[in-house]
């Protein structure tokens, strides 16, 4: 960069700081999202390394799935509720990404991932996408599909209805809701396929399972599910 363009990114910066999107301070130069420090403390479940994956027990006897992995532990008031916030409420489309592109490099020495063919976003309602604009969960898709080298599709899996804010719901009722609001699309197009689905967040899997459970109908279809974030 020459000395003109500097000082004007460094103006720009004094006006517009770039902040640590978990503790707020101001970012260098080369950091993105995170400052070194927060990036070196995030809490990573790692449970992608694990023999016995905890994860796999959350849709047993629900929906058979190959391998479930999520890249951060979501307690309440964690950076990982920032994170979230940002995701989905805050307009950050790109931190969903840069987030899916880290987990994607991850998960790609994952022996269980190895014959994935497509992954597969959870849609948003479009009225709902509309509104904010993107769908969090193709931005994490975006991200996964270039960390993992796989191409992503929104084009099989489609949402129907509108589904009241489930916050507050217990997870009887919260099935109830989301049963029936995917339907799966052009059928040929994943026949026999490996589908890893993504999300945002597991917490009890209820939408998660939903979709699986609509997906796993085509012949052949296997599924594994990745989040950003989980419960714990
Ligand atoms: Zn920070």
């Amino acid at each position: 960069m020459n000395k003109i363009s500097t000082l004007l990114q460094n103006l720009f910066n004094f006006f517009y700081p770039r902040l640590c999107v978990s503790c707020q301070n101001t970012l260098f130069e080369k950091e993105t999202h995170f400052c070194l420090h927060c990036l070196q403390n995030m809490p990573l479940t790692n449970y992608h390394t694990f023999e016995e994956n905890p994860l796999n027990y959350i849709f047993m006897g629900r929906v058979p799935v190959q391998f479930v992995g999520s890249l951060l532990f979501y307690r309440k008031g964690n950076m990982v509720q920032s994170i979230l916030q940002e995701i989905k409420y805050k307009n950050n489309k790109e931190l969903g990404s840069y987030l899916g592109h880290l987990y994607g490099e991850q998960l790609a020495k994952t022996e269980l991932l190895k014959d994935v063919d497509l992954i597969i976003p959870i849609p948003l309602h479009p009225k709902k996408e509309k509104l904010r604009g993107y769908n969090q969960s193709e931005m994490i898709a975006q991200g996964l599909s270039s960390g993992l080298n796989k191409e992503y599709s929104v084009e099989f899996l489609i949402r129907k209805d509108f589904t009241e804010t489930q916050t507050k719901k217990s997870r009887i009722n919260r099935w109830e809701n989301v049963k029936d609001v995917f339907e799966v699309q052009n059928e040929e197009g994943i026949r026999n396929k490996h589908l890893l689905v993504c999300d945002d967040v597991l917490t009890t899997g209820a939408t998660m399972e939903a979709a699986l459970s609509k997906l796993v109908t085509v012949e052949g279809v296997r599924v594994s599910v990745v989040t950003l974030a989980v419960a714990g």
